[in-house]
């Protein structure tokens, strides 16, 4: 939890719109939370009232898992939200299966002969989205298990365990639109008559999108800028060299440049001003847990599965290691491509990472 979160400001007070119902934000923007099974329990989606090809309705941004139950809280919301229009389109901000899941589902139910409710997404993030599903080659599976090992998750219980759960991904994802348009970097999206400029991001995913709305006042953040939790920034085993801390502070940096009084839409969490503080704050613990990571291999090489019990103070259990092994590895490979630690797989087959001479 943030301790700074006092710094921000939360100028719609407590209320949360109840499951299966809307809030209005601003004229034609509606917020929808959704629950979810987790110990993260809810995602926050955005209604906005919109007009394409000559059709009203709605624009929908993110979609929620595939589960019974959130096509059940969807259900209430198409039936009492929408003032009897449909959903014209649905916008993905990244592939993580609480915003992308029921896409499949959305714009199959919305979409009729010649009148195609299209999936908007970045082009990573969609074909990465459709191999991650796949059930032979998707996320997950053994060279997850390998890949973890190598990082000191190597105990032959926790390999077997590893191996043996049902791959998450496919799961909460189980399908996914066959054609889409491209969301970039600069693309300016015309939403209901308002200008909604797309700013893409790495670290969390390969290219999230965030969406910001000058003459409303409106950031929709994604998960690149949370007000409680920091984001989660991981190596995963597709990219094992990967340096996305450093893209992530690099990524955050871009919305500096927005108007202060900016609300901010997070997907978790409540909306909030104080966009440059959070900014500020992210970066601030960022910095104290690289010194941590560098004062501990200070005292003996680390690997990422050694750093869980500094930079996790509570249990993980198996389905929370890869996310923090992942989050440990982020925070030593970016000192270890700053050449600040010198990374060696050691006889056991763990990568170690010591501090090099001159850090
Ligand atoms: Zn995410």
């Amino acid at each position: 939890m943030n301790p700074q979160e006092s710094a921000l400001h939360y100028p719609l007070g407590d209320e949360l719109p109840a499951p299966g119902t809307t809030r209005e934000l601003a004229p034609g923007v509606r917020w929808l939370r959704l629950q979810m099974p987790f110990s993260l329990d809810h995602i926050n989606l955005w209604l906005l009232r919109d007009r394409v090809d000559g059709r009203e309705g709605w624009t929908v941004v993110d979609c929620g898992i595939d589960r019974p139950e959130t096509r059940a809280q969807w259900e209430s919301v198409f039936a009492t939200q929408l003032e009897g229009l449909p959903v014209l389109r649905v916008l993905v901000t990244h592939l993580h299966p609480d915003h992308v899941g029921l896409a499949h589902w959305i714009c199959g139910r919305w979409s009729q002969a010649g009148q195609d409710c299209r999936l908007w997404m970045s082009g990573t993030d969609y074909f990465l989205a459709r191999v991650g599903r796949d059930p032979v080659e998707g996320f997950g599976g053994e060279p997850l298990a390998r890949f973890l090992g190598a990082q000191g998750l190597n105990a032959p219980e926790t390999q077997q365990a590893l191996l043996a759960r049902t791959p998450y991904y496919p799961s909460l994802v189980p399908d996914m639109p066959r054609s889409y348009r491209r969301m970039v970097e600069g693309d300016l999206i015309d939403i209901g008559g308002h200008a909604w400029r797309c700013i893409s991001g790495r670290g969390h995913a390969p290219e999230h999108i965030a969406l910001h709305c000058e003459a409303l006042g409106l950031l929709i953040a994604g998960d690149m800028v949370l007000p409680r939790i920091s984001t989660n920034v991981s190596v995963h085993e597709d990219e094992p060299e990967a340096n996305p801390l450093r893209d992530f502070l690099a990524s955050i940096d871009k919305y500096l440049p927005l108007p202060p009084q900016t609300l901010v839409l997070p997907s978790h969490g409540k909306p909030f001003t104080g966009l440059q503080a959070r900014i500020g704050q992210l970066h601030a613990h960022h910095a104290d847990r690289l010194a941590e990571v560098m004062d501990a291999c200070r005292q003996a090489p680390q690997s990422a599965a050694d750093l869980l019990p500094l930079m996790f103070k509570r249990p993980l259990d198996l389905n929370q290691m890869p996310i923090a092994v992942g989050e440990a590895l982020a925070h030593l490979h970016l000192l270890w491509h700053e050449g600040r630690l010198l990374r060696g797989m050691d006889a056991d087959g763990v990568w170690r990472f010591r501090v090099a001479p001159q850090g």
